[in-house]
């Protein structure tokens, strides 16, 4: 094989990169073989503020959301608060995390066991499990080429659940207008996913705001860190105060800014079983600060997305993922479809810009690997067949987009992707 790392002379070394001299007779600049160094799972440190707020926790020791001295107001409930004014929602809880946001809004909702809930077949394993955390049976919808969830199979499917668990997978939203129009005529409850859309936006309405319910993830791959965590939104009371309820409030819920009004407790204190899953202020104190930056952030990924769309774009056999106009997005990662291509070719692609240093994730996989599971891994749900999505499932291929990658190794992800796809795709011609 050409690429013998180690055994090659690096040339020339520049952020992430470096380059392999192939030998031959190739003119010098084609005898280049550029190598991405950088990593696809490395984030950003936490902001200085971030740890500044961390270490004062440390300090005075009250980490647990409710043990507060007089007068004083935790991280967490500021946190709640800010997240809530982000998004334009009444209620916010923060929670241990996205899996735990989005069980919890299943069971605020009453979902519970021998229930069917609507959700995608393309997404991550913790969203069918959060269905299966409450006792319920996922019903898949499919996919479209678009990424976002075929709603043509939704209307057929909606009289089958009183909730859809919608799924903005990968950062690809629905046309949630007409999502919405159908799910109210049929009277079914939306709880949005929004782990990979926290900052994005479907026709100027924040992600996660057009249902009932909006759960977000802190986990370190999303686009705030805390190493775990969640939040869930909602201008529902009596939602909110279950939540707050079951996440382990005891009867502290007065504590809260971003909760409903203590008579929207008035039954729900008796009613709702405590399920711990509390948000701690240290965790709050590391998330503030990023909250703040958010903004600033992701227009910092969309910049890194924009570089690798248009790098990718118009190479033959490989098909963009455009995306509609009335979207705000997040590219925080990056899918291109390798449609109708063999199984074997798309595997040669992937080893070739893995041997670059370019980590594609596929999930068209056979076997899970890492988070490519997909709706015909989660045997315990007893999924059906779906033609239809797995041919695109087959053909999906992903990256993820760090900030820790510049913009000039986003361009080369892109050319190292470009080639590699090019060569495998005149081989197969
Ligand atoms: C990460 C993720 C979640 C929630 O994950 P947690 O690890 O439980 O915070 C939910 N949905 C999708 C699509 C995700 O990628």
């Amino acid at each position: 094989m050409f690429l013998a790392i180690g055994v090659g002379r690096i040339c020339f070394l520049q952020n992430n990169a470096r380059w392999l001299d192939e030998g031959g007779i190739a003119p010098h600049n084609q005898r280049m073989t550029e190598i991405f160094t950088g990593s696809f799972t490395q984030q950003e440190p936490i902001p200085e503020a971030g740890i500044d707020a961390a270490m004062a926790v440390l300090r005075h020791g009250r980490l647990h959301r409710y043990n507060t001295s007089p007068d004083e107001v935790s991280e967490t409930a500021l946190l709640e608060q800010e997240f809530a004014a982000m998004v334009g929602a009444k209620y916010c809880l923060s929670v241990a995390s996205g899996g735990y946001a989005m069980a919890t809004a299943l069971r605020a909702l009453g979902v519970g066991t021998g229930d069917s809930v609507l959700s995608n077949a393309f997404t991550l394993a913790p969203v069918p499990g959060a269905i299966a955390a409450v006792g319920a049976k996922p019903v898949f919808v499919g996919v479209t080429e678009s990424l976002t969830i075929d709603l043509d199979d939704l209307e057929a499917k909606l009289d089958q659940a009183r909730v859809l668990l919608l799924s903005h997978m990968r950062g690809h939203i629905c046309d949630m207008d007409r999502l919405m129009e159908m799910c109210n005529a049929a009277g079914v409850k939306v709880v949005e996913d929004c782990a990979h859309t926290m900052g994005a936006a479907w026709n100027g309405v924040p992600s996660g705001r057009s249902g009932a319910v909006g759960c977000y993830s802190c986990q370190t791959y999303k686009h705030v860190n805390s190493g775990e965590g969640g939040f869930l939104v909602t201008d529902d009371a009596d939602v909110a105060a279950r939540a707050i309820m079951l996440s382990g409030s005891y009867m502290l819920f007065e504590r809260h800014l971003a909760a409903p009004d203590v008579s929207a407790f008035a039954d729900i204190k008796y009613e709702t079983p405590n399920i711990s899953g509390r948000m701690d202020n240290l965790r709050a104190a590391i998330l503030r600060p990023q909250l703040a930056h958010l903004d600033v952030q992701c227009q910092r990924w969309n910049d890194r997305y924009c570089v690798l769309e248009d790098g990718v774009r118009d190479t033959a056999g490989l098909k963009v993922v455009e995306r509609p106009e009335q979207e705000k997005i997040v590219g925080s990662s990056f899918q291109f479809l390798l449609l109708d291509w063999h199984a074997d070719a798309i595997r040669d692609v992937v080893a070739r810009c893995g041997a670059r240093g370019v980590e594609l994730k596929w999930f068209g996989a056979p076997e899970p690997v890492a988070f490519t599971s997909r709706y015909d891994s989660w045997r315990y749900a007893d999924p059906q067949p779906m033609p239809v999505s797995d041919r695109i499932l087959h053909g999906i291929v992903d990256i993820r987009v760090p900030l820790t990658f510049s913009l000039e190794d986003c361009a080369m992800i892109a050319r190292i992707i470009r080639a590699e796809v090019s060569t495998v795709y005149q081989a197969q011609a």
